[in-house]
């Protein structure tokens, strides 16, 4: 019989395939590795795993123990699944700006939700960050991940991602390209590429326009996941050769047409990664194997990038008629 013994044996070994459609006149061969198709939907529950399997063996989690963490996305998803499976509690703490579904999926995973109001400043008692501090500080037992210093994130990437691509590439990839959040992932799968193929692959960072790691002066920007406001200890910068700025309008067009032309249905940081892979892939030639790491599925975005009324109200649909712009300037 062929099974595995739990659903955390599904964890990893993600499959590539190859673009066809997207990638217009690029001679590279663009490869994609599908994260959906981990059990919790992403590239998170490499991180979760690692993380809890480390707090275990440094006596931080025992027995009845609780993980607090603010999160709200795919984290909180692998942490669930993970703490679900070894009897741990899950207290997740998220601004009320999450939509319902996301705070839902948590508690179908048997986490507990805590809701933060999301218009008060960081260092107020009431805010995300405070809340789960003093969560972890008051619950006995209770263990605080921190995905974005800890090392345990980056190094499921060194362990399982890199080798993943490594091996099913016969050790051709070229360049590697990932969206950066917490910095984990290119961290992690960038280390173990340069490492093993002694340098030769570039590794290459895309970063949605406004955030830090392009250099980016906080503009607001819509991709979810990936950008940030600070320089987290999970993001190690030697690792990449090279950061690609992409916008929101690219990137959203890019995971619709990902869905439509490729079939392969993920989300906007996804697209954004992807995009940056295109461009980067445009100078190279036919020797060339780039891999690009699609972090999470489009479900969880069907009311945002795969709805016209959304995209036209962010000013990403068709662009409006004349007497539409006339009405709206009257
Ligand atoms: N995309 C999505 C949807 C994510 O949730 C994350 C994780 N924050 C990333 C990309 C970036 O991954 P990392 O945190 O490893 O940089």
């Amino acid at each position: 019989m062929k099974y595995a013994a739990s659903v955390i044996d599904l964890v990893g070994d993600t499959p590539l395939v190859k673009l066809n459609h997207v990638t217009g006149d690029v001679k590279a061969t663009v490869l994609v590795k599908l994260e959906y198709l981990n059990p919790g939907g992403s590239s998170k529950d490499r991180i979760a795993t690692r993380i809890i399997d480390a707090a275990e063996r440094e006596g931080k989690l025992k027995r009845g123990g609780t993980i607090v963490e603010p999160t709200s996305g795919n984290t909180g998803v692998g942490l669930a699944l993970v703490a679900q499976q070894r009897g741990y509690r899950c207290v997740f703490v998220c601004p009320d700006k999450v939509g319902e579904d996301k705070r839902n999926v948590l508690k179908a995973y048997g986490a507990e939700v805590v809701v933060t109001p999301t218009s008060v400043a960081p260092d107020s008692p009431e805010s995300y960050y405070s809340v789960s501090d003093r969560l972890a500080r008051e619950i006995p037992g209770a263990f605080k991940p921190n995905q974005y210093e800890n090392q345990n994130g980056p190094l499921s990437h060194y362990e399982t991602t890199g080798p993943e691509i490594w091996r099913d590439t016969d050790e051709r990839i070229t360049h590697f390209v990932a969206g950066v959040g917490t910095g984990g992932t290119i961290s992690g799968t960038g280390r173990y590429l340069k490492e093993v193929s002694g340098n030769r692959v570039r590794i290459i960072g895309a970063d949605p326009e406004g955030s830090i790691y392009s250099g980016g002066g906080g503009r607001p920007y819509l991709v979810e996941g990936v950008g940030e406001d600070f320089w987290p200890g999970a993001y190690d910068p030697k690792q990449v050769d090279e950061i690609i700025e992409v916008t929101d309008a690219e990137s959203f067009d890019m995971t619709r047409r990902l869905a439509l032309e490729e079939g392969i249905l993920v989300g906007g940081s996804s697209g954004m990664a992807v995009v940056a892979a295109l461009k980067a892939a445009a100078s190279l030639d036919e020797d060339a194997v780039v891999v690009v790491l699609l972090p999470d599925g489009g479900r969880g975005y069907l009311g945002k990038i795969f709805n016209d009324t959304w995209m036209d109200h962010h000013g990403f649909g068709e662009e409006p008629d004349e007497s539409e712009v006339l009405t709206v300037r009257d």
